[in-house]
């Protein structure tokens, strides 16, 4: 029985032939990546990541929310449990967050448009106007620095 998932499930097959594990480690870039789940901003391309490069956090809009705070914060607690021995102060990371032109999320901007959102999705309204993003020229937000050991 083949499905829309057959080609993908062949090329991880693929993938899984020729992969070379990456060694559990700090990610090499030492940056955390929060951007958009846009399917055409895929950061492996967009910013040449390979495996064992960074994290990834993506969400509509690439925007940084309670979770995704909460899930930079788990990875700075898990890279300071499994590799607290290891770091100094070179292991500092950086958050980059990172927004693109043509965001779907820019539609958001427009109330009735909002509204309509908000019906059919059960979402409120006021988490999905601060969602939207119009330029990312103005949106993107400096990227921070952090010290892996301390919590956000
Ligand atoms: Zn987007």
């Amino acid at each position: 029985m083949t499905s829309r998932m057959s080609p993908l499930l062949e090329r991880n097959e693929q993938f899984a032939r020729t992969y070379t594990p990456v060694p559990l480690g700090l990610p090499v870039a030492q940056v955390i990546v929060i951007t958009c789940l846009d399917h055409r901003v895929d950061p492996a391309i967009t910013l040449g990541l390979k495996l064992g490069d960074a994290p990834v956090l993506r969400n509509a809009g690439g925007r940084v929310t309670q979770s995704v705070i909460e899930e930079v914060a788990y990875l700075a607690f898990l890279g300071r449990r499994l590799f607290g021995g290891q770091l100094t102060d070179d292991t500092r990371f950086e958050v980059a967050v990172i927004h693109h032109t043509q965001c779907g999320t820019g539609f958001l901007a427009d109330p009735g448009f909002r509204h309509e959102a908000a019906e059919a999705t059960g979402v409120d309204e006021a988490a999905l106007e601060v969602s939207a993003v119009g330029d990312p020229r103005v949106e993107t937000e400096a990227s921070r620095r952090f010290d892996l050991p301390t919590r956000l």
